[in-house]
């Protein structure tokens, strides 16, 4: 009958903190319902004035085969925000939650998994939040970026739920909602985007353990009406998809690989030129070469005229940098670590923001002489042995 017709009913009031969960991930108050069946149980009307909660109604509940789920009291909807069907249209774009407990009470799902589906919905839902186990960096609108794998410990894979979700969207190009939650701020879905593909790259586990990891690379887009998206992006999701590179073994999802090691793969993932094959989307290809770049950089922004690094860390605990081709991949720039440099999000700043052009024949400068002294330390590095 629904949360909201059951309570009219039988003129009781919403649950404050205990919910009951139904296969379905639907949630319904937990003490109007022990009154209804503690009233049916003795033929009289619902039995009120009894104490809910922890104390009674949870263990009752729980005996009698329920799951019973605490909610913190902010977290707690308005009854306004009842359960709705998400689908094509809803969630819209833009709509605001202040944390996945809201997002469970007015959709379902799971409020912890970062890959999910709604109930009774198929299509899939990615969460990044910036102060999450990941720490995610802010999706870009322009071109695209990043999305780290399902999984928190141990090696992750393909094929474990979340992930296993998010490659059948890759498969069958079906666009994906994104939500994203800004430090200190609500979670919103975001954007509709597309899953370009996928790389491995490698990263710590919640526990600090070296592992290879999932990075899966996704493009913003207006609708999820594929007639809207634009030509390129069908280019990019074949030529990621044509392209080779899909074990978890190589130098870019291993520990310790070196400058050598990384750059043999990039040049190993680069077409030749008289090839009549065009792929301009490796991802392991960028992978191996962005791990390349920020080995070389030593934790150092590479602009040799930066005037100071932010103090703050990723993740990793490693100081925050950007990985930056000089010239644009989409203007016909290389994927290869001699156009690309290692800079602190300041310098980037200067480079997207300010005298582009001046920054650009600098860092292409840079780019060329940080690329020939890290192959000509390690080729010092072999003689020596
Ligand atoms: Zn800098």
């Amino acid at each position: 009958m629904g949360r909201q017709k059951f309570l009219d009913d039988y003129g009781l009031s919403r649950s404050k903190k205990y919910f009951i969960e139904l296969p379905d991930g639907t949630l319904v108050d937990s003490k109007p319902i022990i009154s209804v069946a503690l009233g049916k149980k003795l033929g009289t009307e619902p039995v009120r004035g009894f104490v809910g909660g922890a104390g009674q109604a949870k263990p009752k509940l729980e005996k009698l085969g329920f799951k019973v789920i605490a909610l913190s009291e902010s977290s707690v909807p308005p009854l306004s925000i009842s359960r709705r069907l998400a689908g094509p249209d809803l969630p819209r774009v833009g709509e605001t939650y202040n944390n996945r407990s809201q997002v469970k009470l007015a959709y379902g799902g799971d409020i912890n998994a970062g890959i999910i589906r709604f109930p009774g919905d198929d299509i899939v839902n990615v969460f990044s939040d910036a102060t999450g186990p990941y720490a995610d960096e802010p999706p870009s609108l322009v071109k695209s970026f990043g999305y780290r794998g399902a999984g928190l410990v141990g090696p992750q894979r393909v094929e474990s739920v979340g992930n296993a979700r998010l490659e059948r969207a890759r498969l069958e190009g079906a666009a994906v909602r994104y939500w994203y939650r800004p430090k200190g701020e609500p979670l919103s879905f975001v954007s509709w985007v597309v899953v370009i593909g996928r790389s491995w790259t490698n990263g710590p586990d919640i526990k600090g353990v070296d592992r290879p990891e999932i990075e899966w690379e996704l493009r913003t887009v207006h609708s999820r009406s594929p007639e809207s998206w634009p030509e390129d992006l069908f280019e990019a999701v074949d030529s990621a998809t044509e392209a080779s590179g899909d074990v978890p073994s190589g130098p870019e999802a291993t520990a310790h690989s070196t400058y050598e090691q990384l750059l043999a793969r990039v040049e190993a993932l680069t077409p030749s030129a008289s090839g009549r094959e065009v792929v301009r989307v490796n991802l392991a290809r960028s992978q191996a070469a962005r791990r390349a770049v920020l080995l070389r950089s030593e934790g150092s922004c590479e602009n040799t005229r930066c005037t100071g690094m932010p103090a703050d860390r990723n993740r990793k605990g490693q100081p925050i940098l950007d990985v930056d081709h000089v010239q644009d991949l989409a203007l016909g720039g290389s994927d290869h670590p001699s156009n690309m440099v290692a800079i602190c999000p300041n310098c980037h700043a200067s480079k997207t923001r300010g005298d582009s052009v001046r920054w650009r024949r600098e860092f292409a400068k840079v780019a060329r002489t940080a690329h020939l002294s890290a192959v000509a330390s390690a080729r010092s590095q072999d003689e020596g042995r």
